[in-house]
């Protein structure tokens, strides 16, 4: 998935060699940061990954075990993602305890003797109890930094060590802006094929339209002949009739 790369400039002005500021203010007096390889202003709290060779944005870390960065576009879904794991190995730890307890309890043995029995449910033990430290520290840091709005880079950096944070806003507002992200559709992606349809469509208006208005102006056109015919016979049948006449046998 797309975790919110920023593309790359490849125009020919992009590419013009020169001396460029490191910093721009864009509209509202965001200030961007150039990025030399991508050859772009990126977006505050964006930055090129060394391993994937891009700008990403809103960029938290590039995550090594599942082999791709994790940023704006795909942060709920990480979050998703480590605390279903800490809850898997929560399951994996506390549930063969349990069974160890009743078996024990069955059949009048004490612990040891129930862990001897049941092979499987203890190496799923030591493996959840092996898991529960470093999944569940995980899990624990990442709902710390959705409560207090920082991506991991902001604060294994200390970006806001000296000035405030101006993304932080009280912890349900930074939660729900974590869990339930606007739907943003990947710049990597050509552009809408809907602008294609509007446009067909927005033609076939304009056809049927035109279509239309050359049928009024055929009916207005045969109207008239029709009338100009009625008023020449009109006037070759009896020449003093008024013209109303005409127009009422129309
Ligand atoms: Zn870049
Ligand atoms: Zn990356």
């Amino acid at each position: 998935m797309d975790p919110g790369v920023i593309p790359r400039d490849n125009s020919e002005a992009a590419n013009k060699k020169g001396k460029r500021d490191f910093v721009k203010e864009m509209q509202g007096g965001v200030k961007f940061k150039w990025c030399r390889t991508c050859r772009i202003y990126r977006p505050p709290r964006s930055k090129h990954c060394p391993v994937c060779d891009n700008c990403v944005d809103k960029f938290d870390h590039h995550c090594p075990w599942i082999g791709n960065c994790i940023g704006r576009r795909n942060y709920v879904h990480f979050q998703c993602f480590i605390h279903s794991a800490f809850l898997l190995v929560l399951a994996g730890f506390v549930l063969p305890y349990v069974q160890f307890t009743l078996y024990a309890h069955k059949h009048g043995e004490n612990l040891i003797h129930a862990m001897g029995d049941n092979g499987g449910c203890l190496l799923t033990c030591i493996i959840g109890f092996l898991g529960l430290l470093p999944v569940g520290g995980l899990s624990v840091y990442h709902a710390y930094l959705a409560m207090v709005n920082r991506t991991t880079n902001e604060d294994v950096n200390d970006v806001f060590k000296r000035i405030e944070n101006p993304y932080e806003q009280d912890t349900v507002a930074n939660c729900t802006q974590i869990l339930w992200p606007k739907p943003r559709r990947s710049k990597l992606l050509m552009p809408k094929p809907v602008q294609k349809e509007t446009a067909v469509v927005s033609a076939g208006i304009t056809a049927s339209a035109e279509g239309e208005s050359k049928k009024k102006k055929r009916a207005k056109k045969v109207e008239t002949v029709e009338l100009q015919v009625n008023e020449t016979a009109g006037e070759e049948s009896s020449p003093g009739t008024p013209q109303s006449n005409g127009k009422n046998s129309v």
